[in-house]
């Protein structure tokens, strides 16, 4: 029998630790895909042990300061890729505008974990189950993403590609994600469905509304672990937009959901179980996000 130890890193490599993104972006053009961005590691790590994968070159970005802070500016906020997670926590408990981010926030890991961990780490490992992914969705957040040649900033709906892949080229780095400010009146929720208390979702959901009395004037719904990336919801939260809502309405939004997901079986799940849970947490988070709008806690 062969053990693999998985607590060592067998290859070797060559450490940097950078204090600006401009030195960044020159090793990146040196080393190209030879070299990986590490931030809090606690994704990075896991695959170099595993011998997923194993760059010769690690740019560690955690010394950068102009990659981590929250600021709310000219109708964005604005989070530093490199923010550990319990700082989103912390900003979000005061601002509670952004419900289901707080809440994916505090759900992601234990406190060590988010203690290490980066809110632009999650989203480049561009898992499914990342759980920011559908909080950002919902919220139709961007990305910057920079390179020595400039910036672009794209929708976080086009920056997913499939499992594990993202539309970052090889010499570009996340610096930063834009939330839209959020108008006092929307309700947001987030919940996830884990094997145990910790753990990545076997499924997760977010949804992110507006209410006119008993009409709702806006809703994005977005789930994580239902197909190859984190997605939005398109059709589903069509059936409430401009209608008054009511149980059987939240009813046809649960039969379209299963729809139109394409979840897989994995370690974590089968893709039945995600079908028929989808519908339940939908209604879950529908509803905690309505009576959110509607001014409960
Ligand atoms: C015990 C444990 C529990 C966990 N629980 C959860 C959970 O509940 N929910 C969840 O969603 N995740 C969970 N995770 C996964 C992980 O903690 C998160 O995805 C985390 O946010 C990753 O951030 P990081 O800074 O550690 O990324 P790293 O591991 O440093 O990097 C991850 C990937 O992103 C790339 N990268 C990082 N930052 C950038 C950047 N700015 N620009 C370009 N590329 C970049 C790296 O090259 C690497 O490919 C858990 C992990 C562990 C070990």
């Amino acid at each position: 029998m062969i053990t693999v130890n998985t607590r060592i890193l067998k290859a070797e490599f060559e450490y940097f630790t950078p204090n600006t993104i401009k030195e960044v972006l020159h090793l990146l053009d040196q080393y190209g895909s030879d070299a990986n961005v590490i931030a809090g590691g606690t994704d990075l790590l896991v695959r170099m042990k595993n011998e997923v994968i194993s760059p010769s070159h690690l740019i560690n970005i955690m010394k950068i300061s102009e990659m981590s802070f929250i600021k709310a500016e000219e109708g964005w906020l604005r989070i530093g890729a490199a923010t550990k997670w319990h700082e989103v926590v912390e900003f979000c408990a005061k601002d509670r505008k952004y419900t289901a981010l707080y809440e994916a926030s505090c759900s992601l890991g234990k406190v060590q974990v988010r203690n290490m961990a980066t809110i632009g780490g999650n989203l480049c490992t561009a898992s499914p189950a990342a759980d920011s992914a559908p909080a950002l969705l919902v919220f139709n957040s961007r990305v910057k993403l920079t390179s020595a040649q400039g910036e672009r900033i794209i929708n976080l709906e086009d920056f997913f590609k499939g499992v594990n892949l993202t539309a970052m080229a090889p010499n570009e780095i996340m610096t930063e994600i834009q939330i839209p400010s959020i108008n006092n009146g929307m309700g947001s929720a987030f919940m996830k469905i884990t094997r145990v208390g910790a753990d990545i979702s076997k499924i997760s959901c977010a949804v992110a509304l507006e209410r006119q009395g008993d009409i709702c004037a806006s809703c994005k719904i977005a789930m994580g672990a239902v197909a190859p990336v984190p997605m939005k919801i398109d059709q589903a939260n069509k059936i409430v937009i401009g209608k008054k809502v009511d149980a059987s309405l939240v009813e046809e939004m649960e039969k379209k959901v299963s729809e139109e997901i394409n979840p897989i079986t994995d370690i974590r799940s089968t893709a039945e179980y995600r079908r028929k849970t989808a519908a339940i947490l939908l209604k879950d988070v529908f509803w905690k996000a309505w009576h959110r709008a509607g001014g409960d806690k």
